[in-house]
């Protein structure tokens, strides 16, 4: 799969401790029963009196929260914490349908795999995804597998309607639309407003630079039309336009590096 766009931010936690050296072979998905959002969430697990964390928290905005360094446990499942890494879907429920998951967490869902897969790799164990009714052995599943096959605990998340055939299909990189967010969904709300504005200042020196409606200006516009631009006009233009790409260009980059 092609790396998501996301926005990667530091919320270390102190809900923490080693892994007494054992090897990490599984990598489980949460809800949150909650409305948080990636950084809400990730707050709540900073407050020491929470006793619990995960090492991400993801949302559908594209922000992911680094809340525990994955070399140590995070405070998730009990004693599967040493063999673990856990990932939090920030403001999900169990209880959601498949539509739900998919319209509410389609872009964490992606994110989420992305991440798995990635510490898959670092730690050296299968990627492959154990979805209900579970087989036991290394990979990517929720906190009913610890449930069920593991037999610690009673949490049942992330629930029947987690779409684990588009969550797969991510790890696989099989889905037929690996982005569906495009490059603008990866923006924040400032990066957004940046090109906004830049475009909006290109299309106001057009106007600005056209007649009155009945006027014309054979001198600065020969050939008679308003909306005719001069040589001027147009490296104007194309000097606001390069400037608007290094700007794109710089986005992009600072995206592509996951800050
Ligand atoms: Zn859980």
């Amino acid at each position: 799969m092609g790396k998501p766009a996301y926005r990667e931010i530091e919320r270390w936690s102190p809900n923490n401790h080693g892994r007494g050296g054992a090897k990490v072979t599984n990598f489980f998905l949460h809800t949150q029963e909650g409305d948080g959002t990636a950084e809400s969430l990730a707050g709540y697990l900073q407050n020491p009196a929470s006793q619990v964390s995960y090492h991400y928290t993801v949302d559908n905005s594209g922000v992911v929260c680094d809340v525990v360094d994955t070399d140590m446990c995070s405070w998730s499942v009990l004693d599967a914490n040493p063999i673990s890494i856990n990932l939090c879907f920030a403001g999900s429920r169990a209880s959601w349908t498949r539509q739900q998951w998919l319209d509410r967490m389609g872009r964490g869902i992606e994110i989420a795999a992305w991440l798995a897969v990635q510490d898959c790799k670092k730690y050296g164990f299968s990627t492959n995804v154990i979805a209900p009714p579970y087989k036991r052995g290394p990979g990517i599943s929720d906190h009913r597998y610890v449930t069920k096959v593991l037999g610690m605990g009673s949490h049942t998340d992330v629930g029947d309607g987690f779409p684990w055939d588009v969550f797969a299909g991510h790890v696989n990189g099989t889905n037929p639309n690996p982005n569906p967010g495009g490059f603008l969904m990866a923006l924040n709300d400032d990066q957004q407003k940046t090109i906004l504005t830049a475009a909006e200042r290109i299309n106001g020196v057009v106007r600005s630079r056209k007649l009155p409606v009945g006027q014309s200006d054979p001198v600065a516009y020969p050939h008679g039309g308003a909306a005719v631009l001069d040589a001027a006009d147009g490296a104007f233009i194309v000097g606001k336009i390069d400037g608007l790409k290094a700007s794109i260009d710089a986005l992009t980059a600072a995206i592509k590096a996951g800050k």
